[in-house]
């Protein structure tokens, strides 16, 4: 049925429906505003994303028919009540949101008002919900309702608005979750000696009177990492881990990482529409899993790397990123684990005084720093279909139930739905 078919209030939608691999394309109603803070957003492009496998293999606890998808982005055709010029002590899109913006959202819902948004751990908001569950449909629709809107939504403005629709989607979740891989290392105190150049514990921000005595040697001051899993969010951590490298003119060893070939080409690909002054003061290289032990062990005097991002989310790779970290070092993790217990002891961790930081990106407060490397990097990002786009290829929702099918067994990369196609 196409869009110009359906009866008045109807739109299309790709839903799941229990136990597992069931996708269908229906017509339900067009959402409607529930609550003054709501904001309906009619889409342009929603994504199918990796997490959104996990509910379509089954094995997220549901078991209610549900609207798809938390990647989009879209235009405000519809206001609550909250937005008017004088709720000027709300987050700011309350009094300035209008109808017709562009707008993309997170993939959580965030109010913008309670401690964990005005801290910027947005992902942890006390009214966090995720689209695409049975409570708050998703995105692969023609609208989709986006609660806390005015904390939530993230308007494209000005030169932005040059930035394609199909690029701005990386927004939602895989370039900010890629981001947040790095800056979580970047950022880490475990890291400053070699950043700074400073050892610990003079490194750090807290200030201690005692002067500094050690002088660190060049290979100290060289900082050497790993990314494990080269899938979509992979790429994009990679990509903001050499541009954070490079800018800040640090010395590095970088190596990417997976057991497949062909992500491991695109990866190469990736890195090499790069432009060549922007690959800062470094090595960089792309491995296998055997590979990448052995280069890491050369470049590190077999000391292992300062950071390791994993970005898979089973234990395969948490264990890889332990073996590759060194004493001291740090492990970013932002795949999506499930139920096992970790594949490490408390005397592991003991033994190499291993540092974790697991979890959800909080994207709403990352949007800013997103925004601009998708802005600049947009020789990587800009592309659809090359042999470097991170979008592998956009269909309309006739394509859905197939779409699903073929992403679940690897054979495509990212897929995009025109609702309107
Ligand atoms: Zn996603
Ligand atoms: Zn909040």
């Amino acid at each position: 049925m196409s869009a110009s078919t359906l009866p008045q209030g109807q739109q299309l939608a790709v839903r799941w429906y229990p136990p597992a691999y069931d996708i269908r394309v229906e017509h339900v109603a067009i959402p409607k505003i529930e609550h003054p803070d709501d904001v309906i957003v009619k889409i342009k492009l929603a994504g199918l994303c990796g997490s959104d496998l996990h509910v379509y293999r089954g094995h997220e606890d549901v078991d209610e028919p549900l609207i798809c998808g938390h990647e989009f982005v879209g235009e405000v055709i519809e206001l609550g009540e909250s937005f008017h010029p004088g709720a000027t002590d709300r987050p700011s899109l309350y009094s300035t949101l209008k109808i017709g913006d562009k707008v993309v959202a997170p993939f959580t819902i965030s109010c913008g008002e309670c401690h964990f948004c005005r801290i910027g751990f947005t992902c942890r908001c006390i009214h966090s919900l995720l689209f695409g569950i049975p409570i708050l449909p998703g995105g692969q629709a023609q609208y989709v309702r986006v609660p806390k809107a005015g904390g939530t939504l993230f308007p494209i403005q000005g030169p932005m608005t040059q930035i394609s629709d199909t690029s701005l989607i990386l927004l939602g979740d895989i370039l900010p979750t890629g981001i947040f891989a790095a800056l979580q290392a970047l950022q880490h105190p475990k890291l400053q000696p070699t950043a700074t150049s400073v050892s610990y514990p003079f490194s750090g921000w807290t200030p201690i009177a005692s002067p500094v005595t050690t002088s660190l040697q060049p290979q100290d001051r060289e900082i050497t990492l790993a990314v494990v899993g080269l899938g979509p969010v992979g790429i994009c951590a990679t990509v903001s881990l050499l541009d954070m490298l490079s800018r800040a003119a640090y010395s590095f060893k970088v190596v990417a990482i997976d057991p497949n070939e062909s992500r491991r080409s695109k990866m190469q690909a990736v890195y090499s529409a790069i432009d060549e002054k922007d690959r800062g003061n470094g090595t960089f290289a792309v491995a296998s899993i055997e590979e990448s032990k052995k280069l890491v062990a050369d470049w590190t005097e077999g000391i292992g790397c300062n950071a390791v991002l994993e970005i898979v989310g089973n234990n395969s790779a948490l264990t890889l990123a332990y073996d590759l970290v060194r004493p001291f070092g740090l492990i970013s993790s932002v795949g999506v684990h499930q139920a096992p217990p970790l594949p490490f002891t408390g005397r592991d961790c003991y033994n190499k005084n291993v540092s974790f930081d697991f979890g959800r990106c909080p994207v709403r407060a990352l949007f800013p720093i997103a925004l601009d490397l998708l802005f600049r990097r947009q020789d990587v990002f800009g592309g659809v279909g090359e042999e470097k786009s991170l979008v592998d290829r956009i269909v309309g929702f006739d394509k859905a139930k197939e779409m699903y099918e073929v992403f679940d067994k690897g054979g495509c990369g990212k897929v995009l739905f025109d609702p309107w196609m």
